[in-house]
């Protein structure tokens, strides 16, 4: 009893006292965080110690093979013509041929499959549309086991179908797969960004 006493005639006396310690000390807490935030706001906004590409770089684009463990049957005319068998005339080559054991066709990069078409000399094309102005094209596929359409996302490695012979241009090349990479609609040797193996 004596000991409560003492505390609550303590209280009594001193409790405004420590109320105001107590608001004094919380105070400046809050100055302190408050200070702490303005300036790593001010960092955040500092050009010069933190330049807007390290906080808005787009991811990087990635580009793969688009085929498991691919042989390339003919490059790309990087500096010189190619003989067509088909046609029985040299002529540039704008993409690589490939083949591969199961014939396995994989969307090279993430994109969007922006055309989906058939024509006499390229057979069954896809085409998937890439960032930083990229296109990858697919042609010569097995019109039946296509497995994209128009509009839909693909990330790198998707499988899109499988290769045929479809390709009436490079008929007597047999099932391969013609792929061609393309930047700002121009045709760039696919094997400045993709790793071949027999290259
Ligand atoms: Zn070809």
């Amino acid at each position: 009893m004596k000991k409560e006493n003492k505390f609550a005639a303590f209280i009594k006396k001193y409790g405004a006292y420590c109320m105001a310690g107590i608001l004094v000390v919380a105070i400046a807490v809050t100055v302190v965080i408050a200070s702490s935030d303005l300036e790593s706001t001010n960092a955040n906004l500092s050009p010069a110690e933190n330049p807007i590409v390290s906080v808005s770089a787009p991811p990087a684009l990635t580009f793969s093979v688009p085929m498991l463990n691919a042989e390339i049957v003919k490059e790309f005319s990087a500096d010189g013509l190619y003989f067509n068998k088909t046609r029985g005339q040299w002529e540039y080559h704008g993409g690589v041929d490939l083949i591969s054991d199961d014939m396995a066709v994989f969307s090279a990069a993430d994109g969007k499959v922006s055309a989906v078409y058939s024509n006499y000399g390229d057979g069954q094309v896809v085409v998937i549309t890439h960032s930083n102005n990229f296109k990858s094209v697919y042609s010569s596929l097995d019109a039946d086991s296509l497995l994209v359409e128009v509009g839909d996302n693909v990330k790198h490695g998707d499988r899109i179908g499988t290769a045929s012979d479809t390709a009436n241009y490079e008929q007597l090349d047999g099932t391969h797969l013609h792929f061609e990479l393309l930047q700002n609609d121009q045709k760039i040797d696919p094997s400045n960004y993709l790793e071949f193996e027999n290259k």
